[in-house]
């Protein structure tokens, strides 16, 4: 077993990596086992790790050496699939944690406390909406809300003194707003404050975002990285390249000494590893949302597979989009794939072969009626609470995940009545695409 030093990466065992494209990261990052050593990732199925002397488990509480002690804190098997992902997103450390969700509230918690405040892009996921705009509002962190698409004028307008990050999702989920990373860091960085950016849809097979100025990048790998639907987890990357101490008041956090640990400083003492090391020694230690080992590994396989799976989700949305486009019953197709989306050239600019993801949403002319007979007559697209997974499948916010809005509250956030949100599979396109077909054919 490697000792994973969690002052710097899990990349310290990554020396491997630095030349490595991201197919063969996919395949090889994390784990390098040498002599003797099983060639899979094992399952670290234990909770505890034996040592030979108090003082050596005493340097451990102290953070003076590194090691694994207790698998709240860190785990082997955990720590070698967060390091094929910091290798795959171009950063430095990162941490696996138990859900999408604990990784967007551990990413700014681990940067605002009571009395601070925060600035989000208005086109995010529900689930992250309700964190940020209800629950973080109860611990006294207050949040703006700001229309991705302004112009940085309009923007900074929502930045206060007590400001402390800024946060926006490559690809909103779902009504599938590319953000203008660059634009983003700009004004994230003219502010002094770190981007965070949720990266779940496009994964780092399309866009790295730390390439376009992003600070920290966040994960729900139960989408296209598990991509097989079998593991909630999430995981936070970080850059290294924001620089805390030249804004040392801005995050006392991380630059004052933490009482916890004997008064010692994370900037100081870890550097670059500041930002990951004190959400794993402080909020993982006392908040505790671990993704189990077996998880892990799950999630590892899964990440085997991203470089192929990924292109090939995108090659079937391109060919789903330019299919309902054409079809008259359609009302509208939103893909930045078609050249007539809004953000074709920004996903040209940004994205890996112009690729964004494989989720496309559209509306039919029946509006939301239509759009729930058309659900009811899909027979391989399956009717599930989840998207990009191996399977096409195919949810009505409005009837399902947003269901407790009015038609208005809807529109204003972004998800029309007759919105469908359709995540295309794995599968052979022309299969879904028939499948589309026979069910249009109904209405
Ligand atoms: C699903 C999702 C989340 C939440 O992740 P969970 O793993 O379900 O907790 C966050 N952000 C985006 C973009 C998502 O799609």
């Amino acid at each position: 077993m490697k000792n994973v030093n969690f002052r710097l990466l899990n990349l310290e065992s990554e020396k491997m990596s630095e030349n490595m494209s991201l197919e063969t990261l996919c395949v090889q990052g994390g784990w390098n086992p040498k002599k003797g050593e099983p060639r899979v990732l094992p399952i670290y199925q234990s909770t505890t790790f034996r040592y030979e002397t108090s003082d050596q488990m005493a340097r451990l509480f102290d953070l003076k050496d590194s090691g694994y002690f207790y698998t709240r804190l860190q785990n082997p098997t955990n720590d070698a699939v967060a390091a094929k992902i910091a290798a795959l997103e171009g950063g430095v450390a990162a941490m696996l944690i138990s859900s999408g969700q604990a990784a967007s509230f551990y990413s700014i918690f681990n940067i605002c406390e009571a009395g601070d405040h925060f600035v989000s892009a208005s086109a995010i996921y529900g689930g992250t909406f309700n964190l940020f705009a209800v629950t973080m509002k109860k611990l006294s962190i207050e949040v703006s809300f700001v229309d991705q698409d302004a112009d940085e004028a309009e923007i900074a307008k929502a930045f206060r003194p007590n400001t402390k990050a800024l946060f926006a999702e490559t690809i909103a989920n779902p009504i599938l707003k590319v953000l203008d990373i660059e634009k983003f860091a700009h004004i994230a960085h003219t502010h002094n404050v770190p981007l965070i950016v949720d990266n779940t849809f496009a994964t780092p097979i399309n866009c790295r975002p730390f390439e376009f100025g992003a600070d920290i990048v966040i994960h729900s790998t139960t989408k296209y990285m598990d991509g097989h639907a079998t593991s909630v987890g999430g995981c936070i990357v970080d850059s290294g390249n924001f620089d805390w101490e030249a804004h040392e008041d801005k995050f006392p956090g991380l630059t004052q000494p933490d009482p916890s640990y004997h008064g010692l400083a994370y900037s100081s003492s870890f550097g670059k590893g500041a930002y990951i090391t004190k959400a794993t020694v402080q909020l993982m230690r006392d908040l505790g949302s671990i993704p189990s080992p077996q998880n892990a590994f799950l999630l590892n396989i899964g990440l085997e597979t991203l470089h192929l799976r990924v292109p090939r989700h995108c090659e079937n949305a391109q060919k789903v989009a330019e299919f309902l486009e054409k079809n008259e019953k359609v009302a509208w197709v939103n893909y930045s794939g078609l050249p007539s989306n809004k953000y074709y050239a920004l996903a040209r600019k940004q994205f890996k072969n112009g690729h964004s993801c494989g989720v496309v949403t559209f509306g039919l002319k029946g509006g939301r009626e239509e759009s729930l007979r058309f659900i009811d007559s899909l027979k391989l697209a399956a009717i599930v609470t989840h998207v990009a997974d191996a399977r096409t499948c195919v949810l009505h916010p409005a009837s399902h995940t947003h269901r407790q809005l009015s038609d208005e509250q809807l529109i204003a956030a972004g998800v029309q009545p007759d919105l469908i949100r359709f995540s295309v599979g794995i599968e052979d396109p022309t299969d879904i695409i028939s499948d589309i077909r026979q069910a249009l054919e109904k209405i």
